[in-house]
């Protein structure tokens, strides 16, 4: 039934029923097979691992073997190392910056932090990449103090668990852009981790397409009682906060206060899980982080670069950011009984499906723009795609959270009009799409012609 038939004959066929379009569209079967290689297992053992060093914290023993952040970070290297040996695929190194007591007011003392980063290098776009992180440190009720236990189990040995085991299951795929497989430091302390990488991202020249960061991805059961295994949130900002006056004036007339290119990530996800994990719900959740709250997808953000949250949608705060203790007949403390590892390992999947999708897609397209004033048609025009096998455009109510319709074009054309279809009401974007028929994220118009 899923045979492969040229991609402008089965791109994509929509059906409406009652009002609602059901999309039937061609699937990869390697998609399929990733989220069943992905073990909660595996999962499980790992997040133990990660608790037994007592605390990772950021600014806890370096040189014993077996407690402290030190002992955490060296453990992970070995195992990326492992998997980096098994592939032959992947470089793996420590990327550190240097923080002192006047970099923060959350900083106990003077200390490295370190990243362990493992690139599995693209074939076609070794510079091109796409980037998944959770974390390494872990906090107890007074962050400053890094001597008191402190599992972290979900905040964020869930994340870095689910990280490391992309990697081992991505890593038996050969992809044409990089990805990247990072534990980040010193979250807790002012997201200097994410930071470190991010510059260091930059002063290096990483074309990225964006970074899933998790946070938090094994708790089911909210501080409230819902309990829900099939709930989670992407959080996205509605656009860069590097844009200029110019960018901003050019949203009040033409659009786009809802269309980032974090925000065309979350979007991306959010499809790619209903098309291939449709037993779960994911949440696009319109705002950068929790209510005043932070997470390292933000560093990258502050660079211009696109980035998503990915985390449970009911939280428990009585097992974040506390000592181990029962008080008042409550028990406080992020242990392992709070993490279910057969959820961790359905939101790993959701990160190891994008993953795959967009390094195995070509590169978005560049320089789209859109014309269609006083017309009753809309006109997109883009620079073309090497290698693409086509292009798509899309559409949306402009009170849309999702792209409605969309059109797939021919890989000869950068240029295409929409008859009938009349631009005041509806948001546009055009994608790349590969001869393997996967998809770039899509990208929104910055520029205007007539
Ligand atoms: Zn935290």
């Amino acid at each position: 039934m899923l045979k492969k038939l040229p991609l402008s004959l089965l791109m994509f066929a929509a059906l409406s029923f009652s009002g609602k379009t059901i999309v039937a569209q061609e699937t990869d079967a390697k998609i399929y097979d990733i989220i069943s290689k992905i073990s909660a297992d595996s999962i499980e053992a790992d997040i133990r691992k990660l608790i037994s060093f007592g605390t990772r914290n950021t600014f806890s023993d370096t040189l014993s073997d077996t407690r402290g952040i030190g002992a955490a970070r060296r453990w992970i290297k070995s195992e990326f190392d492992n998997i980096a040996s098994d592939c032959n695929c992947m470089d793996v190194f420590y990327q550190k910056d240097f923080v002192t007591k006047e970099d923060g007011s959350r900083i106990p003392k003077d200390a490295w932090v370190v990243n362990v980063v493992a690139i599995q290098k693209g074939t076609k776009y070794p510079n091109r990449y796409i980037i998944m992180s959770g974390d390494i440190d872990s906090r107890a009720s007074n962050t400053m103090d890094f001597k008191i236990d402190a599992p972290g189990a979900n905040d964020n040995a869930s994340g870095m668990a689910g990280t490391m085991e992309a990697a081992r299951v991505l890593s038996q795929y050969e992809f044409e852009n990089s990805i990247v497989y990072v534990g980040l430091s010193g979250e807790e302390q002012g997201l200097f981790g994410g930071k470190g990488l991010a510059e260091y991202a930059k002063k290096n020249n990483w074309d990225i397409i964006g970074i899933l960061n998790n946070d938090m991805i094994g708790n089911i059961e909210g501080v409230d009682g819902v309990i829900s295994n099939r709930d989670f949130r992407i959080f996205s900002e509605p656009v860069p906060p590097i844009e200029t006056e110019n960018e901003r004036n050019m949203r009040r007339f033409y659009g786009g206060e809802v269309d980032g290119i974090s925000r065309q990530l979350a979007r991306y996800i959010h499809k790619t899980t209903q098309i291939y994990m449709p037993e779960m719900n994911p949440m696009m959740i319109y705002r950068l982080d929790r209510f005043g709250r932070g997470g390292h997808h933000r560093p990258f953000n502050d660079l211009g670069f696109a980035g998503v949250r990915i985390m449970e949608a009911h939280e428990n705060y009585n097992r974040q950011h506390q000592d181990i203790r029962t008080e008042n007949g409550i028990e406080y403390g992020d242990v392992i009984e709070g993490v279910n590892f057969d959820y961790a390992k359905k939101l790993t999947a959701v990160n190891a499906i994008n993953l795959a999708s967009l390094a195995w897609a070509p590169p978005a397209p560049k320089k789209v723009e859109i014309g269609g004033i006083v017309e009753a048609n809309t006109k997109l025009r883009w620079e073309a795609v090497k290698d693409a096998a086509g292009y798509k455009i899309y559409w949306r109510d402009t009170t849309a959270p999702q792209w409605q319709h969309s059109r797939f074009i021919d890989k000869n054309l950068t240029e295409f009009t929409l008859d009938g279809i009349v631009i005041d009401n509806f948001f546009f974007g055009v994608s790349a799409v590969g001869k393997n028929g996967h998809e770039s994220v899509v990208v929104f118009p910055s520029g205007t012609f007539r």
